[in-house]
């Protein structure tokens, strides 16, 4: 039997406790693209050559962290609510 706690003040979430799920995705947001006549007469292949030098030397974990990062919280019903009433505190 899989048992929960909350992600947030440890509280066991057991059988007929308030038990809440948030699930949070962070993405690189996709821009409109423009080509230029510029890009067309670009040498692509250095591009991606060097491209590819740079991720060769950047760590796997930071690539992935730049293109997509899932979080799964478990919560109880006061964490829950103190959630919804701020969930992107500030810096
Ligand atoms: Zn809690």
């Amino acid at each position: 039997m899989i048992r929960y706690r909350c992600d947030k003040c440890g509280k066991d979430l057991g059988p007929g406790s308030d038990h809440f799920v948030v699930r949070i995705e962070a993405f690189a947001a996709a821009s409109p693209l423009e080509i230029t006549a510029e890009d067309v007469e670009k040498d692509h292949q250095a591009e991606i050559r060097q491209l590819v030098e740079q991720l060769s030397h950047t760590p796997l974990d930071e690539v992935e962290d730049q293109v997509f990062r899932a979080f799964r919280f478990d919560l109880c019903g006061p964490c829950h609510r103190e959630y919804l009433r701020n969930p992107l505190p500030p810096a």
